[in-house]
């Protein structure tokens, strides 16, 4: 069996919903596990509903953009207005009201997976009703009923046994029925069924993980771009596609913000040595990247990463004496309890810089608690660039006309923070 994973850009519309079945019906007869992000931009618009939620604000703006977006596109997918989509879509759109009527409570990680999550369960029900209008047979599935976390909304962490167990139950039951089970990226459910989050952009990762429990042959992403590049086409005009790359070339690429996979995808498919298929949606028949076990590296090309929008914190001790290891224990206790991850990090004998995403509802909390203990100088809008497999040519290429606030250099990854030159 297969998993495929359809990201928003390859459900952001009818035509491209269409394309989706296209795809399935080129793998008759296969046992296809198809795993579906929310439509479009629909997170950010389901975000931005949840912040008005949770400021008290109207919100029935978003609220109403989120509907009108939905039903043209299943005014396009589906001709008779008696299909029962539509009452699937109020249902579950009623749901979604019962949640936005109650007040808002301090646990706003708790309240963004139970609003944020809508967008899956939405695509999803729309998707498996097309497809199965159109040939592809298909069941259902709530992802919430698969995918264990603990309770650390908005970034759950998977509780293994028990999802490797339902997911093995519950999907080889479907597939005694039909071959193509379809269910949501990025949402789970504690124990107590309450629903959360695997983190932005984490349908990947869930599409690994059911490829993991049932030992699938493969995982397919597909996706708008060819592959996986050697830099991301839209800032870095002559990226090119690579072939093969090794799931820790992966790994390390996904790590430094390569923003072509989720960085969670790749290590539950290296432990079971399911190869990752990186194609493009509009090109379904290329062949696209494969990642997976090398026996030997191979020699890469310069690879290109860059990271906009990242904060740059200097921390400096009050009294100014040296930056302790006690200090520097504390500063990351703080980022790990709000699971801030660090991107880079240097330090001096008074200051230590860290170098991390804006993502303020982390950020304020780690800010707030280090400047107890700390002087800060914060940065915003800084960036970092990444280079693996770095010559002295593309160094000089990308940076001679760069302001360098940071640099650093191992033997396979060049980095440097840069502020942004206005354009
Ligand atoms: N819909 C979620 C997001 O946009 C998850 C995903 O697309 O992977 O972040
Ligand atoms: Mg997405």
């Amino acid at each position: 069996m297969k998993v495929f994973k359809f990201g928003g850009a390859s459900v952001k519309d009818a035509t491209a919903v269409r394309n989706i079945t296209n795809i399935l019906s080129l793998f008759p007869n296969e046992k296809i596990v198809v795993v579906i992000s929310a439509m479009g931009k629909t997170t950010n618009a389901l975000e931005a509903l949840f912040k008005a939620y949770m400021s008290k604000a109207n919100y029935s703006e978003e609220l109403q953009t989120l509907k009108d977006f939905h039903l043209t596109v299943i005014g396009d997918l589906f001709k008779s207005k008696d299909h029962p989509v539509y009452d699937i879509f109020d249902a579950t759109l009623k749901e979604l009201q019962a949640i936005l009527d109650k007040e808002p409570f301090d646990n706003a990680n708790y309240q963004y997976d139970q609003i944020v999550s809508y967008g899956e369960l939405l695509s999803t029900k729309i998707i498996s009703h097309y497809a199965h209008d159109n040939g592809v047979n298909n069941r259902w599935i709530n992802a919430k009923s698969i995918i264990r976390t603990d309770n650390k909304y908005r970034e759950a962490n998977i509780l293994w046994d028990n999802t490797n167990e339902q997911i093995k139950a519950r999907v080889e039951n479907k597939f005694n029925e039909v071959d193509v089970v379809i269910t949501q990226g990025f949402i789970g459910s504690t124990p107590e069924q309450l629903t959360t989050t695997l983190g932005r952009e984490g349908s990947d990762f869930t599409a690994a993980i059911i490829g993991a429990a049932l030992d699938a042959a493969s995982v397919t992403v597909w996706k708008d771009v060819p592959g996986i590049l050697t830099g991301d086409p839209k800032v870095f005009e002559s990226a090119q596609l690579l072939d093969r790359i090794s799931y820790n070339e992966a790994i390390e690429m996904t790590y430094y913000g390569a923003k072509v996979l989720h960085p969670k995808t790749i290590k539950p498919l290296e432990n079971k040595g399911i190869p990752l298929n990186v194609k493009s949606f509009i090109e379904p028949k290329q062949k696209g990247t494969v990642v997976e076990k090398l026996e030997q590296e191979l020699d890469y090309k310069p690879i290109t990463i860059l990271e906009k929008k990242q904060l740059q914190i200097k921390v400096r001790t009050k009294d100014l004496s040296f930056i302790s290891e006690q200090n520097l224990s504390d500063i990351y206790k703080v980022c790990a309890a709000n699971q801030l991850k660090i991107n880079l990090m240097q330090h001096s004998a008074v200051s230590l810089t860290l170098v991390c995403d804006d993502k303020p509802y982390k950020t304020k909390h780690v800010l707030a608690n280090l400047s107890e203990q700390f002087h800060m100088e914060i940065k915003s809008d800084v960036e970092l660039l990444t280079i693996r497999h770095y010559d002295y040519e593309i160094i000089y290429e990308l940076c001679k006309d760069k302001k360098i606030l940071m640099e650093s250099k191992s033997q396979s990854t060049y980095q440097i923070v840069t502020i942004p030159q206005p354009s």
